[in-house]
């Protein structure tokens, strides 16, 4: 298997690592790319507007060559959908995710971006139309509007704030001592759980991406803030395509395609209606674990 960056698991700290690195300004993944230019494909094309029209057409992928991690996997996601992942740990769900974001490449199938194999794509250029709200908010020492800035370096003050208040992060960086020039520690501290989530979603509203992915927490976040979350993002997950590995019940049933992952492979697809009706794994786990939110 080819790697040319570290996986989104690692993504955080590698963040961290980089942007001292870098003295802060630098967008991340374009100190990545440049590490990695010489691997592009010489023929690679950019694309200034992304619809959002994704197809894994019989995608193959082992990070170790004697088992295959996705294995011969197909599906095809309209431009604004949203498609949630579901399966037990180890399934592939971040992987895919993974794949999609061209921090590893196919070893056989194709991914197909508005019509064009991805890996036809400069990966700087895929990732500009990519936002990432993780678990692991990406958050670095400086203040709140830089961190929310770095969504897009060329953004405004008022643009920073209209980003905030979209994500329902607005009435809590009010209420922080010198508000949007709050100086976050590089751990974060300083704000709740709950609210870094808020102000990566704030990041990512400001970036105004065609394609989103969502890694669902699963760390207790309290009522008030979890309902905040939600909310924004809804908001922030329409007319984009959306891939969200998913915890939470609510965004699991509101997906227009629930893809079931085991093993590798997609063993169930549909809507919550259909897989429920199908009375196959997806039943069994929304029965068994989906009561307790838990995915
Ligand atoms: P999920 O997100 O559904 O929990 P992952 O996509 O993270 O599953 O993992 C799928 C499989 O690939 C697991 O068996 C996991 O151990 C393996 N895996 C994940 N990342 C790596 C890696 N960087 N190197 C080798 N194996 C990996």
């Amino acid at each position: 298997s080819r790697q040319f960056t570290r996986p989104l698991n690692d993504l955080a700290n590698q963040f961290n690592t980089l942007l001292s690195a870098v003295a802060g300004a630098e967008r991340v993944f374009d100190v990545m790319d440049e590490v990695e230019e010489e691997s592009d494909e010489t023929e690679a094309i950019e694309l200034d507007e992304v619809q959002g029209e994704v197809e894994f057409r019989e995608a193959t992928f082992s990070y170790e060559d004697d088992e295959k991690t996705i294995n011969n996997i197909s599906f095809h996601v309209n431009a604004g959908e949203t498609v949630a992942f579901v399966g037990p740990t180890g399934a592939g769900k971040t992987t895919i995710i993974n794949l999609i974001s061209r921090f590893y490449d196919l070893d056989s199938g194709t991914i197909l971006l508005d019509g064009q194999p991805i890996y036809r794509i400069k990966r700087s250029n895929l990732r500009k139309h990519m936002a990432f709200v993780l678990q692991d908010s990406f958050l670095f020492e400086g203040t709140i509007r830089e961190n929310i800035r770095y969504g897009r370096l060329d953004a405004t003050d008022e643009e920073v704030e209209e980003a905030a208040k979209l994500a329902n992060a607005h009435s809590f960086i009010r209420k922080l001592p010198g508000g949007y020039d709050f100086n976050l520690k590089q751990d974060g501290s300083g704000i709740s759980q709950g609210q870094k989530q808020l102000l990566s979603i704030a990041r990512a509203v400001l970036a105004n991406p065609s394609i989103l992915v969502l890694d669902e927490a699963t760390s207790s976040i309290d009522t008030i803030t979890e309902m905040k979350i939600q909310e924004a993002l809804q908001r922030l997950m329409e007319g984009r395509t959306s891939f969200v590995i998913a915890h939470r019940l609510n965004t699991i049933q509101s997906a227009d395609q629930i893809l079931v992952l085991k093993e590798g492979r997609i063993i169930e697809k549909g809507s919550h209606q259909k897989l429920l009706m199908d009375k196959g794994f997806y039943y069994e786990l929304f029965s068994s674990q989906l009561k307790k939110q838990v995915g």
